[in-house]
């Protein structure tokens, strides 16, 4: 008998199913690709909440608070799997090329410092002292030290690992139709092979979390989570042209310890079609030559493309639902690598009606 059923093996099903995993419930994931097919894997794997602070809005804490987590999962992922998933507190630039982005960058630091947050402010002369890969026409930069990056594949890989060995069933090739409901609460999932009786369902279908039947009422469909894709680039530097990760006014650039370098990103509400555009990469590739023009040499290596869960008015849709045993884990965003340790949390917490360790920032 299971006493939890998750809908989606991206980096949220796999992280919760691994923590309600550890916690001693039964669980299965069921996942209609594979673990990591979509948005987990297609994602740059940049933590920086403030970089992103802008974007996050109210749910600023809670990121800073998951970023804190990750060291400890990196290691935990390490000895439970021997995955090294990439982790590292790199820092993060982000830069103005131009007096509007300048002083916008003022506003920032004196925000984030009000707010007790570790932030250095450079001028251009400074940033390309840190940073010699950096183009002549960056005027300043804020300097997050406490931010890093990871590898998001190798991540979605261990966690999917991980909650295997623990004991999860993770049924692959497996789509869940809808979610049935009997007197206000869960009573099953109706899959592609068959209705399986659960009363506790985690919907964690990123960006087909509103194709999923059952949810409209508790407000989830197709209007409320919709995908947004990112079209992202790889470039093969050889040697690390940076050692930040790098944020410009129209995308940012991602160095590995390996020399590749991740360019995004596109922001597009374009349905399902995870298509890479033409556009799309003149648009990356602009933005990034526009950073550090060094890059002009290297050789395109990778495009590829993912579709970010959005949900209405930016908000987090992690925890409880009107519907007893139905709990959510979607609407990640442009964050959901970031936050997915946090999100585990909340999401656990409810599943086991244990006290809440966070608190879900108030829809505005
Ligand atoms: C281009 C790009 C760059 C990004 N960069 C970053 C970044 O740098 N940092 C960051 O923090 N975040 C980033 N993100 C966001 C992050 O990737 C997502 O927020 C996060 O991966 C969402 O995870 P998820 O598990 O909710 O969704 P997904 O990874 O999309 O997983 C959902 C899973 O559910 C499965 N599924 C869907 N419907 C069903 C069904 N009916 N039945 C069974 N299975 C189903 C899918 O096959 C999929 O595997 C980026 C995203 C994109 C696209």
């Amino acid at each position: 008998m299971r006493d939890c059923i998750i809908i989606g093996g991206g980096v949220m099903g796999c992280l919760v199913g691994l923590r309600l995993r550890q916690a001693g419930v039964a669980v299965s994931i069921l996942e209609r690709a594979v673990p990591g097919a979509e948005a987990s894997s297609a994602a740059a794997g940049i933590l920086s909440p403030q970089a992103e602070a802008h974007h996050l809005g109210d749910a600023l804490g809670l990121a800073l608070a998951s970023r804190e987590l990750y060291p400890a999962l990196a290691a935990e992922l390490l000895e439970l799997t021997g995955v090294d998933i990439g982790y590292r507190r790199s820092g993060v630039l982000q830069v103005a090329l131009d007096e509007a982005g300048q002083l916008a960058l003022g506003e920032t630091a004196a925000r984030q410092r009000a707010l007790g947050l570790g932030v250095e402010a450079l001028d251009g002369t400074a940033a390309r002292e840190l940073e010699p890969g950096l183009a002549a026409t960056v005027r300043a930069a804020l300097r997050f030290p406490h931010d890093g990056q990871l590898e998001p594949r190798t991540l979605t890989r261990a966690l999917a690992i991980a909650a295997r060995r623990a004991g999860c069933e993770i049924l692959t090739g497996r789509l869940v139709h809808r979610v049935r409901s009997e007197a206000g609460a869960v009573a099953a999932v109706v899959t592609d092979e068959g209705e399986l009786p659960c009363a506790r369902v985690v919907v964690a279908a990123g960006s087909w979390s509103g194709l999923i039947g059952g949810l409209e009422d508790v407000g989830i469909d197709t209007t409320t989570v919709r995908p947004a894709r990112g079209q992202l680039c790889e470039l093969d530097a050889r040697t690390p042209p940076l050692s930040h990760v790098v944020f410009g006014p129209g995308g940012y650039l991602v160095p590995r310890p390996d020399g590749r370098v991740i360019c995004g990103s596109t922001l597009e509400f374009v349905g399902f079609d995870k298509a890479v555009t033409a556009g799309g990469l003149s648009a990356v590739l602009h933005s990034a030559l526009a950073l550090a023009p060094g890059l002009a040499t290297a050789p395109v290596t990778a495009t590829w493309s993912g579709l970010r869960p959005w949900a209405a008015g930016g908000r987090l849709l992690c925890g409880p639902t009107a519907i007893a045993g139905l709990s959510l884990a979607t609407g990640h965003f442009r964050n959901g690598i970031l936050l997915a340790p946090v999100s585990a949390e909340l999401v656990v917490d409810h599943v086991l009606a244990r006290p809440p360790r966070h608190v879900l920032p108030a829809p505005s």
